[in-house]
């Protein structure tokens, strides 16, 4: 499948490529970018190709390149992080890359050896390591990414790809605290259908959910909920973060049906959720269950789970015109035990008895 095995060449930043750094206590999030990238070409005589580690750089590309017209574009969201003795470690990665072959795969864009890539990534992030913050909780966000970019406007599968890895420090998620977030509960615009690309983390899943997302600040919500195309009924994901709901001792999630994007937190909190003796189910849930549950005070917690924020507790659910406050708007104990469990794996200070860590360096 790859005609032969990947070389990576290494081009260091010179002194003066060699960007100064943020101030750590306003990191943001995506909006400095470390002294290197990865980057490799395929096409379909040479397979993948070109592979190096770079210098961070801008790319000149062809108006005709067909990302720009026609979205073959997919992503991934990963992090590494300094943890116990300052060392750096990345959480789950080869899973981050099996689904950006799954995505390929929908996208009709080439597999990448995920090995190499996974080999090249620890060694960029090794380069540009004092760029890994040290601030509580902040970390390095790492985005892989494949575009098309054959100059063509006939629509099909292009014939050339570009893959690269930026890398971006970001500060901790909760810097004001741990905070529950209200959500709106969307019943007119959908994120995906069945039979469409909902699992796969292709770019225009996210510019199709923008809308939704401006009207639900408009009214003073943090994210919506998304329910599914067909019914508006069952419940589906939170923005870009996936939901879970706990009922009595039971802790429910959507199952994955092909509308969902397949978390790697989501499923690293079903382990430790059954680690831990709870019930937990991946089935459909409809929104009337929710809010029943929620007014007969069944619904104990909700909360979304994802790379950026790890655990994001659901204080408020608004649907169509009811509102549901969960556990008195506050943090509940299972989402403040899964996220300072889960945090502690990544950073390095727990035990990692599911072999999730991998050290860089
Ligand atoms: C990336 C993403 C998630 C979360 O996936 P993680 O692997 O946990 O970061 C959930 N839903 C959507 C739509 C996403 O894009």
């Amino acid at each position: 499948m790859f005609k032969k095995e990947l070389e990576v060449t290494l081009h260091k930043a010179s002194a003066d490529q060699v960007k100064p750094k943020p101030d750590q206590n306003s990191l943001g999030f995506g909006q400095f970018f470390t002294d290197h990238m990865f980057t490799m070409r395929w096409n379909r005589n040479n397979g993948w190709h070109d592979a190096a580690i770079e210098p961070y750089h801008s790319f000149a590309m062809d108006p005709a390149a067909m990302v720009f017209h026609y979205g073959q574009a997919i992503f991934e969201g990963m992090k590494a992080y300094r943890g116990k003795d300052d060392q750096i470690f990345l959480f789950r990665p080869a899973d981050n890359f099996t689904r950006m072959n799954q995505s390929a795969v929908r996208m009709c864009m080439p597999r990448f050896p995920q090995e190499r890539v996974l080999q090249a990534l620890r060694a960029m992030v090794y380069l540009d390591q004092e760029w890994v913050p040290r601030a509580p909780g902040s970390t390095l966000y790492i985005r892989p990414t494949m575009i098309a970019v054959e100059p063509a406007l006939g629509l099909r599968p292009a014939e050339e790809y570009l893959f690269f890895i930026i890398s971006c420090p970001v500060g901790a998620y909760y810097a004001e605290g741990f905070a529950p977030t209200r959500i709106y509960v969307e019943d007119k615009y959908v994120r995906a259908v069945p039979g469409g690309v909902g699992n796969a983390k292709t770019a225009g899943n996210y510019a199709a959910s923008v809308k939704a997302q401006v009207e639900a600040h408009d009214k003073g919500y943090t994210q919506v909920l998304w329910l599914d195309a067909v019914e508006r009924r069952y419940v589906e994901e939170v923005g870009t973060s996936n939901i879970f709901f706990l009922i009595n001792n039971e802790l429910i999630t959507p199952p994955l049906e092909g509308s969902i994007l397949p978390g790697i937190t989501r499923d690293s909190v079903l382990q430790l959720a059954r680690d831990w003796g709870y019930q937990v189910s991946e089935r459909r849930i409809t929104i009337d269950e929710v809010v029943a549950a929620g007014k007969d005070g069944s619904l104990k917690e909700s909360f979304g789970t994802g790379t950026a924020a790890v655990i994001s507790p659901v204080g408020e659910l608004c649907y169509r015109e009811q509102h549901v406050k969960i556990n008195g708007g506050a943090t509940g104990a299972l989402a403040k035990r899964l996220f300072e469990e889960l945090q502690a794996i990544q950073f390095g200070y727990l035990d990692d008895a599911h072999k999730w860590r991998v050290r860089v360096g």
